[in-house]
């Protein structure tokens, strides 16, 4: 288009020319500069800018900031997400130029204020809180202030939740989205009414049904894992060493609600094992298959032996009807030659074999004893895992390995990494009083409570009898200290009921930070004299070393 003949755009088509000029700079790929948005505004349809037209200049320098705001990487806003919101604010104010700036703007300021301060995984609100768009939080002051803004705001943030709530592919999430986005543009369009409600409250009631469908699907779900652990038993040949597994599984999903924890550590525990379990058996079939060679090679010996004695005996038998017939010495001799030949020859065979089949089982119970060894082995790991039996944290073994992780993780990114040790106060005292069981679920609750009361990264492992470690990575020493005497003052207020009694558990942590290169025994020792000193300065208390 000519820009000498273009006539000034009336407001409404302004909002069109400046989306149709956004277009334009993506598709052409042109730096987001003053200079070519004012080109590509002019040949979207828009007037040529004059010095003194001052709203050209105005979305030159919006796009200019759209452009690089979309280009930047925001920690809380994806591209899509910031794509989706433009697209959202564009057709929600496409027909008010004054507004759809404004949206722009407050848009490109909310990803902004984001950046700096929103944590890593979190929902943003579409629009930061504006005299358009206030607060989420903020009560609305009046059915009139409703009128005058809010409208689009709530339903954006109603689609915002549906999505954060339902999978990307999910069909129903874009439904009510749309649906969403809708009821949005028809109250700018025709303001709100009982209808509008109405219709709100009904995407609101699918919304509800959609979530619940799923909720339904996530414990479904739940049980098929459940019956599927069930099942691991019934399916392995041998059940000794698929139980140890199956009942860990079992406590993990037991833990009341499904948890991703509790997920996550089932499928981690399943994966060591099945790699080592299929080491196990592997060499184990080979075993059984070398024993099976071994059994028919010795049948096949057995058979060859009874053939010759059967020959031996036809030939002893031939003998003596040559002994009836024999009337001379000579004769006589010839057949007690023949007689001792065949048994000479007999002995040797029966002898040669004999020795085969002695070391053919001498090599039978080597096999046997390793193809044993390989079985125990297997229940033994089956057994031990990585977790401790009673209390469903990582044993000794589990700590070792969530160390040697961390170990490498922390040397990689020089982040620090916290080292605990805690152990329960007086723990002999509540044995003693109310019996080794009573003891038992307490070491089981503070296990739960401990590990509930840290973050999914930090790792708790009974370290043996009544002391446990954590391992907290990407956390100072003053930091971790904090965290354990956060975790005893909730533990304080915590208890647990014993024939019909009330218990409280306290425990003494001590802490230290990991040294690069040390091994994890000699950080546990500093750990714990930092604990001998809490228990010395009147215990419930957290130290550092
Ligand atoms: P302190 O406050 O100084 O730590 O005193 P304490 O009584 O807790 O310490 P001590 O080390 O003397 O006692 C630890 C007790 O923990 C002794 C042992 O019987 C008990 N214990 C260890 N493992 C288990 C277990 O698996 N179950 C139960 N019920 N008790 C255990
Ligand atoms: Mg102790
Ligand atoms: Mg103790």
């Amino acid at each position: 288009m000519d820009p000498k003949v273009a006539a000034a755009p009336a407001a409404g088509a302004t909002a069109r020319i400046a989306k149709a000029t956004l277009l334009r700079l993506a598709q052409s790929r042109l730096e987001p500069t003053p200079e070519n948005y004012a080109k590509a505004w002019i040949e979207s349809g828009g007037a040529p800018a004059r010095g003194s037209d001052a709203e050209g200049q105005a979305w030159a320098g919006l796009v200019d900031q759209l452009v690089r705001g979309l280009e930047r990487r925001d920690r809380a806003w994806t591209s899509a997400r910031k794509k989706e919101s433009v697209q959202r604010v564009l057709d929600g104010s496409r027909s008010h130029p004054q507004r759809l700036r404004e949206r722009l703007s407050q848009l490109i300021g909310s990803w902004q204020s984001d950046e700096a301060d929103a944590p890593v995984q979190t929902q943003p609100a579409e629009l930061s809180p504006t005299t358009h768009a206030p607060s989420m939080n903020a009560p609305l002051a009046s059915p009139a202030a409703a009128q005058d803004g809010h409208w689009p705001a709530l339903a954006s943030q109603l689609g915002l939740t549906v999505r954060a709530g339902l999978p990307e592919e999910e069909p129903a999430a874009t439904a009510l989205m749309q649906a969403l986005a809708a009821h949005a543009q028809q109250w700018e369009r025709d303001g709100s009414d009982a209808a509008l409600v109405d219709a709100v409250q009904a995407t609101c009631a699918e919304a509800r049904r959609v979530f619940a469908q799923r909720h339904h699907l996530v414990g479904e779900l739940g049980r098929l894992v459940r019956s599927l652990t069930e099942g691991l038993t019934d399916l392995a040949e041998d059940d000794s060493w698929a139980r140890g597994q199956a009942d860990a599984m079992r406590a993990r999903l037991d833990e009341g609600a499904l948890s991703v924890r509790g997920v996550r550590s089932a499928a981690d525990l399943l994966t060591q094992t099945r790699r080592q379990q299929q080491r196990l058996k592997a060499e184990r079939d080979r075993a059984r298959a070398a024993l099976r060679a071994l059994v028919e090679s010795l049948a096949a010996e057995l058979e060859a032996l009874g053939g010759q004695t059967g020959r031996f005996g036809d030939e002893l038998v031939r003998c003596t009807d040559d002994l009836e017939h024999a009337d001379s010495r000579e004769q006589l001799a010839a057949v007690v030659h023949q007689m001792l030949s065949a048994s000479r020859q007999v002995q040797t065979e029966v002898a040669e074999a004999s020795a085969r089949l002695a070391s053919g089982r001498a090599q039978a119970d080597t096999l046997n004893a390793r193809v044993r060894e390989l079985e125990g082995e297997l229940k033994r790991l089956s057994d031990e895992v990585s977790t401790d039996a009673l209390t469903q944290v990582a044993n000794r073994r589990g700590l070792a390995q969530a160390f040697e992780r961390e170990q490498a993780r922390c040397e990689r990114e020089t982040s620090p990494l916290a080292v605990g040790l805690l152990d329960i106060d007086n723990f002999k005292k509540l044995n003693d009083s109310l019996g080794h069981a009573a003891g038992d679920v307490a070491l089981k609750a503070l296990a739960t409570q401990v590990r509930d009361a840290l973050r999914p990264a930090d790792h708790v492992a009974r370290f043996g009898g009544e002391e446990f470690v954590v391992l907290l990575p990407g956390t100072a020493l003053d930091e971790a200290q904090e965290v354990l005497t956060r975790v005893q003052r909730n533990l304080s207020m915590a208890l647990f009921m014993h024939d019909g009694q009330e218990v409280f558990v306290t425990f003494s942590a001590g802490v230290t930070a990991w040294r690069a290169g040390e091994a994890l025994d000699d950080t546990i020792e500093r750990a714990d004299a930092a604990l001998y000193e809490a228990k010395r300065a009147g215990k419930n208390r957290t130290c550092a070393a």
